[in-house]
């Protein structure tokens, strides 16, 4: 394990801009934004619609990248590699869980989970992937396609493809957004489980304070930046803070 005084975070952008656009029309998505994901732990980003949640998940994740200032996973600099360096690093050390699932519509939820690591030419390691098939309750779907299974079953699928690599770092983006609150749940408490029983990283894009709850630290945006945090959120906290911020 990394010595506290040594790491500098899962993941970290610094003096982060992101500008879409020129001119008149031009938007700036991130305006300096300099933060670490500490490895190990579960953070949630919160923020009004616009106000960059996707845009810093995605620059740090290396499927975007930055006008200027610098995005590290560990630390690499993603600006020093290759679209091809890129890639497989997104790959080999990345997990995603987007809103809208992605699966590959001709796979079996099985063949979905473990496409990753079949894609790097790897095994999945046995007992894992049980623990996390079971937990994820997928049951008796798993030689089922995605289009035979619920929203709620497809984001399953999707979550456990993120966490069955032991990716260094998951990237959430309103990964419960799309789900009804039950199943949404379910699947934070096994996120939430990830992070406290295998030291997984999370970085979770929500609009949800609830969802917002089972992270460790909340970071809140607004017109780019941060502008404040929440360690050990409750949703009721969560609540709280948002008011504040539209008074
Ligand atoms: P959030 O996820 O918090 O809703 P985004 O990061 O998606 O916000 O967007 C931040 C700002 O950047 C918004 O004003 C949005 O319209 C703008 N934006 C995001 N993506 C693009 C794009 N590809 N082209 C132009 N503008 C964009
Ligand atoms: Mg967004």
């Amino acid at each position: 394990m990394a010595t506290v005084a040594t790491d500098t975070g899962a993941a970290r952008v610094v003096d982060a801009v992101k500008t879409y656009g020129t001119g008149e029309a031009q938007v700036r998505a991130l305006a300096g934004v300099t933060v670490a994901f500490p490895r190990g732990r579960f953070t949630a980003i919160m923020g009004p619609s616009g106000s960059g949640k996707s845009t810093l998940m995605q620059c740090v994740a290396g499927l975007d990248r930055l006008t200027s200032g610098a995005a590290y996973i560990g630390d690499t600099e993603l600006s020093t590699l290759s679209k091809e360096k890129l890639t497989l690093l997104r790959r080999d050390r990345l997990g995603f869980i987007f809103q809208q699932y992605n699966l590959v519509s001709s796979l079996t939820a099985r063949e979905n989970i473990v496409l990753p690591l079949t894609l790097a030419g790897e095994h999945p390691d046995a007992a894992w992937l049980d623990q996390v098939v079971g937990t994820v309750g997928l049951g008796n779907r798993l030689d089922n396609l995605p289009s035979q299974l619920s929203g709620g079953q497809q984001q399953r699928v999707a979550v456990a493809r993120a966490l069955v690599p032991k990716p260094e770092i998951v990237f959430a983006d309103e990964p419960t957004g799309a789900l009804d609150s039950s199943t949404g749940t379910e699947i934070l408490t096994f996120m939430r489980r990830a992070v406290d029983e295998t030291a997984q990283t999370i970085v979770m894009v929500t609009h949800d304070p609830h969802a917002a709850s089972f992270a460790d630290n909340v970071l809140f945006l607004a017109d780019g930046q941060i502008i404040d945090e929440m360690p050990d959120p409750t949703t009721e906290r969560v609540l709280d803070r948002m008011k504040k911020f539209e008074a």
